[in-house]
């Protein structure tokens, strides 16, 4: 009795040491109730460290730096007039044709350029960019964190000396949190504040608050028609979407918002943001064959993916994306010397995705150019860690003779992923190295 109490009071200590449960929301005014309390600047280190990765997690940025700026700049004008305007806020455009949007803790937002090409206007933008930043300034996923899911993950991040990368380190528990916090899905009463969070901020920044249902009635019709399963994996499946929410969202308009939605002052902005999209709007016919031949893959015809890859790539020419998926296949089909000049071509036009990297180490490690393929897997690993790069970086270590350094890593793949085939991999390797 008297030990199990001892150490209950040494619990109750270490508990108490954890356990702030008072914080303030900035936007409801309210208590939140939190296993660890994350301050602001707790919550812009997490966004920080995982925006890169979640980033990379997703396509990469889409390579267009007028529409980057263009993006940007309607961002800063919401956030400016929001609860939080001290927030470091970026928002990014992502190489994914899945329609989707998502927010960060500490205000890191990105749009699809699956979601960009479905919009007709400014005011529609703003109304999705409103309603990410609704979930930055209320905390919700801050609040998810708080409760216990993706908490060790978060405290991990936090504890972490920044700047460290490699594996096993901040950067690869920075790509898990990413992960999981992409994987968070709101609740409805969140997505309902959200909502009205993003219509506020839309009408104080000068935008008509009737872009916003106009793109709930697209999402409505989206769903209507027998919504595409893009929709439902994507946007639908974070942002949960019901007839119910945007009939609370129009309520809202209509008794906050009646008169500027009738006032020519409260604007759409429908030509600057064609133009804007102009140039994306081209590639849409190459990404939908590039969309096409990742199915084909992943279904298993790897030649079939091939030919409509190399067609995605006359349609929309000199996109890294696609280049790096057609070098990819052609990797995938053993054929390392038609892959090398798409890998070369993707990297010379975006150096900073993880992937093409990925595929670019794999082709020198094949030619038996170990320098080289150390270079880029060492880059794979900085923008994203993975299995599968670790593995191969260690391969590369090995040839070079750095034998306690391909140990280290092997290593740390085994202790991560043990139930993987590249973990089992990398246990053998690590036996095999040190009975030498
Ligand atoms: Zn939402």
């Amino acid at each position: 009795m008297r030990i199990s109490h001892t150490r209950f009071m040494l619990f109750a200590a270490l508990a108490l040491l954890f356990v702030s449960g008072c914080a303030v929301n900035p936007v409801t005014g309210r208590q939140e109730l939190a296993l660890f309390s994350i301050s602001a600047s707790q919550e812009v280190k997490l966004g920080q460290e995982a925006f890169p990765k979640a980033v990379q997690q997703m396509g990469g940025e889409y390579d267009d730096s007028t529409l980057a700026a263009y993006v940007n700049g309607v961002g800063d004008r919401l956030a400016k007039v929001a609860e939080r305007p001290e927030l470091p806020y970026e928002f990014k455009v992502l190489n994914d044709s899945t329609p989707n949007a998502f927010a960060l803790p500490g205000g890191f937002v990105a749009i699809t350029r699956g979601l960009l090409v479905n919009l007709e206007n400014e005011a529609q933008l703003a109304a999705v960019l409103g309603h990410e930043i609704g979930h930055v300034t209320a905390r919700d996923s801050v609040q998810g964190m708080q409760r216990g899911a993706l908490l060790n993950l978060g405290l991990s991040v936090l504890s972490a000396a920044t700047g460290s990368s490699g594996y096993g380190t901040l950067a690869q528990q920075a790509g898990q949190l990413a992960a999981g916090l992409l994987d968070n899905s709101f609740s409805r009463e969140q997505e309902r504040q959200a909502d009205r969070l993003g219509v506020d901020y839309m009408v104080r920044a000068g935008y008509n608050p009737r872009g916003s249902v106009q793109l709930q009635e697209f999402f409505y019709r989206t769903v209507e028609g027998g919504a595409e399963p893009m929709w439902l994996t994507g946007l639908f499946r974070t942002h949960p979407f019901s007839r119910e929410r945007m009939q609370d969202l129009q309520a809202y308009i209509a008794e906050r918002y009646l008169l500027q939605q009738n006032d020519p002052r409260f604007i759409f902005n429908e030509q600057p943001f064609q133009r804007a999209i102009a140039d994306l709007k081209k590639t849409s016919e190459g990404y939908a064959l590039y969309d096409k031949a990742r199915e084909q893959e992943a279904g298993g015809d790897v030649s079939g993916a091939i030919a409509t890859y190399l067609q995605a790539a006359v349609k929309a020419p000199d996109q890294a994306l696609i280049l790096t998926q057609l070098g990819m296949a052609y990797l995938h089909a053993g054929d390392v010397r038609a892959a090398r000049p798409h890998l070369v071509r993707a990297v010379q036009l975006d150096g900073s995705y993880y992937l093409s990297r990925l595929g670019l180490g794999v082709v020198y490690l094949e030619l038996d150019d170990v320098p080289s393929a150390v270079g880029h897997l060492e880059k794979s690993m900085d923008l994203l860690p993975t299995d599968r790069a670790g593995y191969l970086l260690a391969l590369g270590y090995e040839k070079q003779g750095r034998t306690l350094e391909a140990i280290d890593l092997y290593r740390q793949i085994a202790k991560t992923s043990p139930n993987s085939k590249v973990g089992q991999a990398a246990a053998q390797k690590v036996t095999e190295l040190q009975s030498r």
